[in-house]
This record gives structure tokens, sequence and C-alpha cells, in this order.
């Protein structure tokens, strides 16, 4: 069965290793091909590279706490401090604290205009390039995707010099960017300049429409269709895949359909590669090579985690309960399925 061509995770050596057992115990579960594994990069400040941060025991006890209702990832807790039976990668329980649990923040903001005594915090990071170089280095890190602002190009290149040789060992390099409008294909041809001299892998270009977004609903994923439409306009590209993101959801596809963006590439289905030859570099057939989904995606694993804890308690483990990470499983499959001819 096909599946998703690439998983995407922080920059992190023990995420990394979270992510390859995650693959492994599905596999276990459910036959499926290995998907590459991406990390994410930023050059500059980035709203995919922050956390919310406040400490619990400065809420007022009576605070109905809003932050915890409207946290799409389950991010922000009042557990009194239990210690809850979900692995940490090492197989080992571990303690859940009050506030924000960091590990599950994406950094999507909405908690933060919702605390009415401005309790959360934003903290911004920039992912280290020597440790990310390392981290490539790896033989199961397939990918990278670097984010990018989309204004100027200094800082990637200075990105792109520190990660230095270490980007041969991968098999696909995505550079992430907003649409600056007019600018934009200025800046992704200057990028692509920049990355040439040692570029070895397939590329791929991320249009972000409307940062991670796409749970909110329908609406969300107008502006990458916008921007895939601004892409298809455009009388040259430099060379790469074009990826949606930004927004995505179950919506994308039609949209992509309604504007005449949607084609099928000629992916060979059996391939064992995550990308074959055949459905990749050549198939300029197909404007738009792929959707990642976030947002979205995080909204149908919260699902099926949420129904878990509820059936089987909050320290209930998904690699004990299969049946709930297989409902999760077949609504991801519908949302790459018209990519892949399920
Ligand atoms: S920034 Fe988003 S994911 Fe992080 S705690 Fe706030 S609402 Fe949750
Ligand atoms: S809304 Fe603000 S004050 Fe209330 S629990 Fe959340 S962070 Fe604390």
């Amino acid at each position: 069965m096909v599946a998703v061509d690439c998983i995407d995770c922080a920059a992190d050596a023990s995420v990394v290793n979270a992510v390859n057992e995650g693959i492994e115990i599905a596999r276990d579960i459910k036959s499926l091909r290995r998907p590459w594994l991406m990390i994410s990069v930023n050059d500059d400040e980035d709203l995919h590279f922050r956390k919310a941060e406040f400490d619990p025991e400065d809420c007022p006890a009576d605070c109905s706490r809003p932050c915890e209702t409207v946290c799409p990832a389950n991010a922000i807790a009042f557990h009194q401090n239990t210690t809850l039976g979900i692995s940490n990668g090492a197989g080992t329980p571990r303690m859940l604290k009050d506030g924000v649990i960091t590990e599950r923040c994406y950094g999507c903001g909405r908690c933060f205009p919702v605390c009415p005594y401005d309790k959360i915090r934003e903290v911004t990071y920039v992912r280290d390039a020597i440790a990310t170089a390392d981290l490539m280095k790896r033989d199961d890190v397939d990918a990278i995707e670097i984010h990018t602002s989309g204004r100027q190009t200094s800082l990637f290149k200075e990105l792109w010099s520190a990660l230095g040789d270490s980007v041969g060992y991968l098999r696909l390099i995505a550079v992430s960017l907003p649409n600056a409008g007019d600018s934009t294909i200025s800046t992704m041809n200057e990028i692509f300049s920049i990355m040439k001299p040692n570029l070895q892998s397939f590329n791929l270009w991320q249009l972000d429409g409307r940062p991670m977004s796409g749970d909110i609903g329908r609406g969300a994923t107008k502006e990458s269709i916008a921007f895939a439409v601004q892409m298809a306009n455009a009388r040259v590209r430099p060379p790469g895949f074009l990826q949606l993101a930004g927004g995505t959801n179950a919506y994308t596809i039609d949209g992509l359909k309604k504007e005449g963006l949607f084609q099928t590439p000629s992916v060979n289905k059996y391939s064992d590669n995550a990308t074959s030859t055949n459905g990749s570099a050549n198939s300029s057939q197909a404007l738009i090579g792929g959707v990642a989904y976030g947002g979205y995606a995080r909204k149908i694993v919260g699902r099926a985690l949420r129904a878990m804890q509820s059936q089987h308690g909050v320290a209930a483990c998904v690699e004990d309960h299969p049946q709930h990470l297989l409902v999760a499983l077949e609504e991801a499959l519908a949302l790459v399925g018209p990519f892949k001819f399920l």
C-alpha cells in the first residue's frame, strides 16, 4: 500500500529517533512503505519555529483556562503533574507538567490572544546549523526543509554555507517560503543559484499559503491555491517540484481541480522509492507535485489520540491500541489517495 512520501519533523536528534520509532511501530500495525524523514530548519525567526510558554503558578486560580480549550494540539494541560505512560522514544514513562507541553506545541499562536491575563510568552528559536549538518549525515534522515522569509536571501546563503557538504547526504532539499507577491520568483531564482553548486538531490519549493491554519476550515486553503495559481502564471520558474502547504486540508485538491491545476503525476505506484524517478524530475505535467498537511494532519491524529484516551485513560499508549491508529491512518490515506491512485 502506498502512503505519504515524507514525514517532516524538528531537526532534533531525539525527535528524529521518536519519529523513526513511530514509523516502525506503524509499519508493524499496517504494511506501509517507509516514508522519507525530513528535518525542518529556519534561516531566521519564523512562525514555525516558536513555542508558547507560561508559568502555571502565575495563573489566577479562577481563570477559565481558554488557552487549554483553544490549543489545537492539546499542548496546554493542567494535569497536576501526573506521570503519564507516554513513550519518549526510549520507551519510558515521563512526567507531564502543567502548562505548555513543549513537544506538542507547534507555535500556531492561537493561545496568545486568548489569555485574559497576558501570561503567555512567545519563545522563538533558530536551529543550530552545525548540529543540523551532523543530523543530515545520519542514514535515517532523508531530506531537509529550509524555512526562509522570502524577503532577502543573505540569511539563506549563510545557512546553506554552514550546512556545507552535509546536503550531499540527502535525497531531497525543500525550501519553504511565503508568498511575497511579485518578488517571489526572483527570490526563488536567487535561492536556487545559491544551492545549485552543491545540489545533488531533488529539490522542492514549498508554497506556504497561510501558515499552520489547515485545521481551521475550508477557507484556509484559499491562499495556498492562490499561490499555486500565481506559480502557474509565472513565465519562468527555477527548477524543482512545487508543493502546497499552509492551510492545506481536505479541500485543497478540490481547489486545485477548480483551477485546472490538479493532475496526478506518473508515479509508479508499486515503486519502493518514496519518489520514483518516473514520477519526479520529469513529471512536469503535474504543476503541483504534492501537498504538505500540517495542522490538518495534527487534527486527525489528535482526534484519534483523544478517542483512545477517553476509552482507555490518559496514560494509554497508541502502540497498545492500534485500532485507534488505524482510524487516523484511514483518514490520512484519504488525503494522499488522490495523489497516489488509491
Ligand atoms: S502556540 Fe498553538 S500549539 Fe502552542 S500552546 Fe499555543 S495554541 Fe497550543
Ligand atoms: S488563559 Fe492565561 S491565565 Fe488562564 S490558564 Fe491560560 S495562561 Fe493561565
